[in-house]
Protein backbone atom coordinates (compact mmCIF):
# COMPACT_ATOMS: atom_id res chain seq x y z
CA UNK A 1 0.00 0.00 0.00
CA UNK A 2 0.94 3.56 -0.93
CA UNK A 3 -0.41 5.16 1.49
CA UNK A 4 1.44 8.50 2.66
CA UNK A 5 0.76 11.40 5.01
CA UNK A 6 1.39 15.14 3.77
CA UNK A 7 1.42 18.40 5.61
CA UNK A 8 -1.44 19.05 2.99
CA UNK A 9 -4.77 18.31 0.86
CA UNK A 10 -5.59 19.96 -2.17
CA UNK A 11 -9.22 21.27 -1.16
CA UNK A 12 -10.62 20.97 -4.58
CA UNK A 13 -9.62 17.00 -5.21
CA UNK A 14 -8.06 16.22 -1.94
CA UNK A 15 -4.61 15.30 -3.86
CA UNK A 16 -1.89 14.83 -1.25
CA UNK A 17 0.65 16.24 -3.76
CA UNK A 18 -0.60 19.68 -3.57
CA UNK A 19 2.73 21.92 -3.28
CA UNK A 20 2.73 25.24 -1.31
CA UNK A 21 3.93 28.95 -2.25
CA UNK A 22 4.91 31.74 -0.70
CA UNK A 23 4.65 34.74 -3.01
CA UNK A 24 5.08 32.91 -5.88
CA UNK A 25 7.94 30.51 -4.32
CA UNK A 26 7.47 27.02 -3.99
CA UNK A 27 7.66 26.52 -0.16
CA UNK A 28 10.30 24.22 0.82
CA UNK A 29 9.84 21.37 3.44
CA UNK A 30 11.87 21.51 6.39
CA UNK A 31 10.98 20.42 9.62
CA UNK A 32 13.28 24.43 10.26
CA UNK A 33 10.86 26.35 8.27
CA UNK A 34 7.56 24.88 9.45
CA UNK A 35 6.61 28.68 10.54
CA UNK A 36 7.54 29.87 7.01
CA UNK A 37 5.11 26.56 5.53
CA UNK A 38 2.40 27.91 7.87
CA UNK A 39 2.79 31.41 5.93
CA UNK A 40 2.29 29.65 2.12
CA UNK A 41 0.22 32.16 0.29
CA UNK A 42 -0.88 29.36 -2.60
CA UNK A 43 -1.48 25.75 -2.97
CA UNK A 44 -0.89 24.18 -6.29
CA UNK A 45 -2.10 20.79 -7.19
CA UNK A 46 -0.43 19.05 -10.00
CA UNK A 47 -3.05 16.80 -10.73
CA UNK A 48 -6.47 19.12 -10.93
CA UNK A 49 -4.15 21.78 -11.45
CA UNK A 50 -5.95 24.51 -9.36
CA UNK A 51 -4.04 26.91 -7.59
CA UNK A 52 -5.52 28.35 -4.44
CA UNK A 53 -5.62 30.28 -1.51
CA UNK A 54 -6.21 27.42 1.09
CA UNK A 55 -5.57 23.83 1.37
CA UNK A 56 -8.07 21.37 2.39
CA UNK A 57 -9.72 22.17 5.95
CA UNK A 58 -8.07 19.99 9.00
CA UNK A 59 -11.27 18.11 9.35
CA UNK A 60 -11.75 17.31 6.18
CA UNK A 61 -7.69 16.39 6.09
CA UNK A 62 -7.87 14.30 9.11
CA UNK A 63 -10.91 12.20 8.01
CA UNK A 64 -9.24 11.71 4.63
CA UNK A 65 -5.57 10.71 6.16
CA UNK A 66 -7.72 8.30 8.12
CA UNK A 67 -9.25 6.99 5.11
CA UNK A 68 -6.33 6.41 3.15
CA UNK A 69 -4.41 4.99 5.87
CA UNK A 70 -7.13 2.56 7.63
CA UNK A 71 -10.01 2.65 4.86
CA UNK A 72 -13.58 3.90 6.35
CA UNK A 73 -16.86 2.45 6.29
CA UNK A 74 -18.33 2.70 2.84
CA UNK A 75 -20.77 5.39 3.20
CA UNK A 76 -18.34 7.94 4.40
CA UNK A 77 -15.68 6.79 1.93
CA UNK A 78 -18.10 7.14 -0.98
CA UNK A 79 -19.17 10.62 0.11
CA UNK A 80 -15.63 12.07 -0.34
CA UNK A 81 -14.42 10.49 -2.86
CA UNK A 82 -17.64 11.97 -4.70
CA UNK A 83 -16.19 15.41 -3.07
CA UNK A 84 -12.43 14.41 -3.35
CA UNK A 85 -11.62 12.53 -6.85
CA UNK A 86 -8.00 12.03 -5.96
CA UNK A 87 -7.33 11.08 -2.83
CA UNK A 88 -5.38 7.77 -2.56
CA UNK A 89 -8.08 5.26 -1.26
CA UNK A 90 -7.39 1.54 -1.37
CA UNK A 91 -8.72 0.78 -5.00
CA UNK A 92 -10.44 -2.15 -3.63
CA UNK A 93 -12.67 -0.01 -1.26
CA UNK A 94 -12.80 2.60 -4.07
CA UNK A 95 -14.22 -0.14 -6.15
CA UNK A 96 -16.69 -1.12 -2.93
CA UNK A 97 -17.50 2.35 -2.50
CA UNK A 98 -18.39 3.42 -5.50
CA UNK A 99 -20.04 0.49 -6.88
CA UNK A 100 -22.55 -0.99 -3.91
ZN1 LIG B 1 -6.20 19.08 -6.74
Amino acid sequence: MLAKITPYRCAKCGSGNVVPYTNGEKTAFSFRNLQKQAKATEYRCPDCHSHLPYSMNAVDKAAADSMVLFGGDERTTAGFLKKYRNLEIDPVLQMICLNP
